[in-house]
C-alpha cells in the first residue's frame, strides 16, 4: 500500500461504486488484463457502466522502463493465439459498445505484435459490432507494422505523446518524441478519415509554453482529438508529481487545444486517454 498523500480536494473521488462484480468476475474468467483495474483508474465505475473498457492485450509484462507506469516490467510471456477471442468474448459478454484496446509495448517481438492486434480489432468487430480504438505503443517506429494495425481499420487511432520531449529521458524513456510525431503522420498519410488521437500527462514539470508547442506540434501532423490529464504517481518507486494543475488551468488550455484546431478536446484532472472514449468519438461523428 502506498502511504496516503494528501491531494487537493479537486482529486477526491467517490469511492467505487457497488456492481462492478460481475465485470471482475468476466474479467478474471478470460483471464484477461485491463488497464482499468490493473492502473487502479479512478473512472472506473464510471467508464464500466457507459459500457467503456480499456483491454491490455500482449501480456501484462513491458519491455520499456517508463517511470510513471505502474504496468510491470521484464521478462514477456509469449503471445496467447486466443486472446483476441477472449477479448472478443469478454467484449460481447459484457454489452459493450465501445472498446479501447491498448498493449504493453513488446519490442522483443519483430513486428512489436502488430499482428495480434491485428487479430484483436477483427475478433471484437466482428463479434461485438462495437466501435473499437486502438491505443498503441510506437512499435519502435515500424512502419510496416503500423500500417498493419491501420489495416484493421480502427474507428480511432490513439498513441499518447505522454509528456513534453524534454522530459522524455525520464518519463518515456527508449521512446523519442520525433517518433510518435511520424506515427501519428503516416496514420493520416495512409488512412486521411481516420481520427487520430493523442494525450498528455500534465503535472511533471512541464511548463505551459513547452506543452502548447508540442500540441502545436500535433496539430501539424493532424492529429484529431487531445486528452490532458493530471498524473498521478502510482507507487513511491515512480516519478514524483511536480505539481496538481488546478481544474481551472485545464479548462484554459482545453480551450487554447480547441483554439489550435482539434476536434474533440478532454481537459480535466481525472481525464485518461481513454476516458469517455465513446462519447468523445460520438462528439467527432456529429460534428
Ligand atoms: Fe478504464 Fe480508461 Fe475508463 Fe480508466 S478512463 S476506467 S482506464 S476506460
Ligand atoms: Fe507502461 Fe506503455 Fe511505458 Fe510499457 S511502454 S511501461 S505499458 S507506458
Amino acid at each position: 500500500e502506498p502511504p496516503k498523500r494528501r491531494l487537493p480536494k479537486w482529486l477526491k473521488r467517490p469511492l467505487p461504486q457497488p456492481g462492478m462484480a460481475y465485470t471482475d468476475d468476466v474479467i478474471s474468467d478470460l483471464r484477461l488484463e485491463t488497464v482499468c483495474e490493473s492502473a487502479k483508474c479512478p473512472n472506473r465505475s464510471e467508464c464500466w457502466s457507459q459500457q467503456t473498457a480499456t483491454f491490455m492485450i500482449g501480456g501484462n509484462v513491458c519491455t520499456r522502463p517508463c517511470g510513471f507506469c505502474s504496468v510491470p516490467k521484464g521478462k514477456t510471456t509469449a503471445l496467447e493465439i486466443d486472446e483476441p477471442e477472449r477479448v472478443a468474448e469478454a467484449a460481447e459478454r459484457l454489452g459493450l459498445k465501445y472498446v479501447v484496446i491498448t498493449s504493453v509495448t513488446r519490442d522483443d517481438l519483430p513486428d512489436g505484435g502488430a499482428e495480434h492486434w491485428y487479430d484483436t480489432v477483427l475478433a471484437v468487430r466482428n463479434r461485438t459490432g462495437a466501435d473499437v480504438e486502438v491505443l498503441t505503443p510506437d512499435f519502435m517506429g515500424n512502419r510496416a507494422a503500423i500500417s498493419r494495425v491501420i489495416e484493421a481499420r480502427p474507428d480511432v487511432f490513439n498513441h499518447n505523446t505522454e509528456t513534453v520531449p524534454r522530459l522524455y529521458h525520464k518519463v518515456r524513456r527508449n521512446a523519442e518524441y520525433q517518433r510518435t510525431l511520424d506515427l501519428l503522420k503516416q496514420v493520416k498519410d495512409e488512412a486521411p478519415d481516420m481520427p487520430t488521437k493523442s494525450g498528455l500527462m500534465l503535472g511533471l514539470g512541464e511548463t505551459r509554453e513547452e506543452l502548447m508547442d508540442v500540441c502545436a506540434d500535433l496539430r501539424a501532423v493532424g492529429c484529431d482529438m487531445i486528452t490532458l490529464g493530471q498524473y498521478l504517481q502510482p507507487s513511491p518507486d515512480h516519478l514524483p508529481v511536480d505539481r496538481y494543475v488546478p481544474p481551472e488551468e485545464f479548462d484554459e488550455i482545453g480551450e487554447l487545444c480547441r483554439k489550435l484546431g482539434f476536434r474533440m478536446v478532454a481537459s480535466g484532472p481525472f481525464v485518461r486517454s481513454s476516458y469517455h472514449a465513446g462519447e468523445m468519438t460520438d462528439h467527432m461523428d456529429s460534428g
